[in-house]
């Protein structure tokens, strides 16, 4: 039998890195993209080194329509099938409403929520034809919440949760799920702008009374990935040690 091919996106670093590495240590191929050739690659060597899977890299910019389809049926032609889609790539451009600027609002809509319509759509295709998929968004949890200087950022974690559940009823009656994972504060590049101060008013906030790691939502995008999870659709799981309940 062959093996199951995942795509993840933002797959350079941070969760993205997690999540890729965690669905090759389950014995799955994966493709994964970021931005830059010389920043994707080398994950994609020591991935293969340590889990002998087949894991395929390449500069994507998911902001693109047209690139991020390319890719993702690119994959399927690669690999021959399409099994889970993570649209994991993301980006934030904070400000206050009042004063941000067009392109902020552009250029975070477009990766954060265009990126994941254009992928799921490419890759329902293969997805429906072999009547099994697995598609997973990363939102977060300030699309429930809000976010003063997030505006751009929370409308397109609203969408995802939003495009999740519409996409879960167009497609569930076709073996494929759709959901989203919707973390809290996780220790990665986005989070490590933060001052100290900063950081420790959130962990007060938090019952868990710290961040979250990449492993602790990688996990969760694993299970909604594999066999156990098939029941579960339409879900916005939130990963947020209990900052939001
Ligand atoms: P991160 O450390 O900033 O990494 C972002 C990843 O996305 C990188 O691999 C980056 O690639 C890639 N990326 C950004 N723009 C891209 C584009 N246009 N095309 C292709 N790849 C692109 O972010 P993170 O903290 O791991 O966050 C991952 C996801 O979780 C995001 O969707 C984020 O909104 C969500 N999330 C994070 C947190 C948190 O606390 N960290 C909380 C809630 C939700 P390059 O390396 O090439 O730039």
């Amino acid at each position: 039998m062959t093996r199951r091919v995942a795509i993840v996106t933002g797959a350079s670093r941070g969760i993205g890195r997690a999540i890729a590495e965690r669905l090759a240590a389950d014995g799955m191929d994966v493709a994964i993209c970021g931005t830059r050739e010389e920043t994707i690659e080398p994950v994609a060597v020591e991935l293969a080194a340590a889990y002998g899977v087949a894991v395929h890299a390449q500069a994507v910019d998911v902001s693109n329509a047209e690139q991020i389809q390319s890719f993702v049926k690119g994959v399927a032609k690669r690999f021959g099938r399409l099994d889970v889609l993570v649209n994991n790539a993301g980006i934030t451009r904070d400000g206050l409403a009042m004063r941000m600027k067009a392109a902020e609002w552009r250029q975070v809509l477009d990766t954060n929520l265009d990126s994941v319509f254009f992928a799921a759509q490419a890759a329902l295709r293969p997805m429906m034809k072999a009547r099994f998929g697995r598609i997973i968004s990363l939102s977060s949890v300030v699309a429930s919440m809000g976010n003063p200087g997030q505006a751009n950022y929370c409308a397109s974690k609203g969408g995802v949760d939003a495009l999740t559940r519409s996409l879960a009823r167009e497609v569930g009656s076709r073996g494929i799920t759709v959901n989203a994972v919707a973390p809290g504060f996780i220790r990665t590049d986005m989070t490590d702008q933060l001052d100290d101060d900063a950081r420790a008013t959130i962990d007060n906030q938090i019952p868990a009374g710290r961040m979250g790691k990449p492993e602790e939502i990688a996990s969760v995008v694993a299970f909604l990935a594999g066999d156990d999870a098939g029941y579960v659709n339409g879900q916005i799981l939130q990963v947020n040690g209990g900052l939001y309940m």
